[in-house]
């Protein structure tokens, strides 16, 4: 059916919302009774439902009203008063079934017991549940596919076979796309039609993995955590702290989007790529610690795809490089900044605003997607906060090193949204090195010297951070007797 059809049969089931019998719902013979989907019933509806295959209990609510449901019990609850339906609701493989006359009778409740405001649209124009995004990421231990929808849908794990693992969302009305992921475990995701509903297709590269789906509001949205089969030697093996091996470093921007734009034409593009293979230098022949670059030329690279591929390279740091702009020519220093829900304040808003805008041109750059707050979409992304403590000691250490070393204002380590750092599994942070808007700051970052200076700045603190992460992993490889002894 297409999204128009089943608007229009939407409209036919709430329009005779007063006289409802739940037509339009495809219905189920069961023991010779005609059944429906309670789930198809949440969607039509637009309440919350809270039921797994497995519980006894099945919950419907809205604002003001909750339904109970029990399996095989033909009485129900609403807002605890029993009434009782001519049929018991049951669960067949795993889908709960209500009699087709609970539409007609509950439904209208449910209805008129919707938020205010919230109930002419339901009752009087039909509610279209449309895609907003679809968007995958990989961790080390698990890929997240989230499926951003305009309202709340109700969804059916379909079954998790050797090859894919399959989630039906009931009544989404548009959309179907394809996200190649190949991250050596999910080789892609695909999001079809299946009649009324979606069908989300996670199609494992070799064995399939384990997938916890749950949803999530504010915006509405199916999060499923598919993780890697686990190998018991490589499980022991992630729980030990090793020494610190593999830092990704990655010059911000990039081909046609060249970040700032100094007076005289100096591009953040250039400077921080110049930079950063400075500091991979340093870092490679003093340290010992194997970098990988994100870009080592004049090429786009997608914000989406410099973290997906520090994940993928198991790096244990993620470093981003960039220099700043502000309105106001005379603004000027160093500013480091680690990804958190919360911006340390409005400027640094503006910062993570400015540096999220590049989706823009992925986007025009050919990636369909629906408009989507990035910003918001990175706050609601809570991979990093595992990660929180060491990204604010990693931009720390760095921050002191660079304020230390070079003669330049100090505007702090702050915290906010950045796409760039949300898909990292691993401590991350982002050096703004300088102001390529204010004249004096430009004109020495033109300078080899002073790049050369912010390198060795950035290598000593990344060095400093090192030296304690290999303490700890030292201490935590110490036989548990010695620690006792002590
Ligand atoms: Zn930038």
């Amino acid at each position: 059916m297409s999204a128009r059809g089943l608007a229009g049969a939407l409209t036919v089931l709430l329009l005779s919302a007063t006289s409802w019998g739940g037509a339009g719902l495809p219905t189920i013979t069961h023991d010779g009774r005609p059944y429906v989907e309670l789930a198809r019933v949440a969607a039509s509806l637009q309440t919350r439902l809270d039921a797994t295959p497995a519980s006894t209990r099945a919950h419907l609510r809205t604002r003001d009203t909750v339904v109970t449901l029990t399996r095989n019990w033909a009485q129900v609850l609403i807002n605890g008063k029993p009434m009782v339906l001519d049929a018991p609701v049951r669960v067949k493989r795993g889908v709960w079934l209500v009699p087709q006359s609970f539409v007609g009778r509950v439904g209208p409740t449910l209805v008129a017991g919707a938020p205010a405001g919230a109930a002419p649209s339901r009752v009087g124009a039909p509610v279209e549940v449309s895609l907003e995004d679809l968007r995958v990421r990989s961790y080390p231990s698990f890929t997240r596919v989230v499926v951003e929808t305009s309202a709340s849908i109700a969804h059916r794990v379909e079954s998790s076979g050797p090859k894919e693992a399959r989630v039906r969302l009931i009544g989404l009305g548009s959309g179907a796309q394809v996200e190649e992921v190949r991250d050596g475990f999910i080789a892609e995701v695909r999001l079809e039609r299946a009649g009324p509903d979606g069908l989300v297709r996670v199609v494992f590269e070799g064995a399939a993995g384990t997938m916890r789906a749950s949803t999530l509001t504010d915006p509405p949205r199916l999060v499923l955590d598919v993780a890697r089969p686990v190998e018991p030697a490589a499980r022991e093996g992630r729980e030990q702290l090793g020494p610190l091996k593999m830092i990704v470093l990655d010059a911000g921007h990039g081909g046609h989007d060249s970040g700032a734009l100094g007076p005289t034409g100096l591009m953040e593009k250039d400077v921080v790529l110049d930079v950063t293979r400075r500091v991979t230098k340093l870092v490679e022949e003093r340290l010992g610690v194997k970098v990988r670059l994100t870009r080592d030329a004049d090429h786009f690279v997608t914000l989406r795809d410099r973290t997906s591929f520090a994940n993928r390279e198991r790096a244990d740091l993620f470093v981003s490089i960039h220099a700043n702009a502000h309105r106001e020519s005379a603004t000027d220093g160093v500013e480091t900044y680690f990804l958190s829900s919360e911006a340390t304040d409005s400027a640094a808003r503006q910062v993570a605003a400015l540096e999220n805008g590049v989706v823009q041109l992925e986007q025009s750059a050919g990636r369909p997607s629906g408009q989507v707050d990035i910003v918001k979409a990175i706050l609601w992304d809570l991979a990093q906060s595992e990660f929180h403590m060491e990204s604010s000691r990693l931009a720390e250490v760095v921050h002191d090193s660079m304020t230390q070393t070079l003669r330049i204002s100090n505007r702090g380590v702050k915290q906010a949204g950045f796409y760039v750092l949300g898909g990292a599994a691993m401590p991350a942070i982002l050096i703004e090195i300088g102001f390529v808007t204010n004249p004096r700051e430009e004109r020495r970052l033109k300078e080899t010297k002073y790049r050369d200076e912010i390198a060795r700045a950035i290598f000593a603190g990344l060095a400093e951070y090192k030296r304690a992460w290999d303490q700890r992993a030292r201490a935590a490889a110490e036989p548990p007797s010695m620690t006792r002894a002590r």
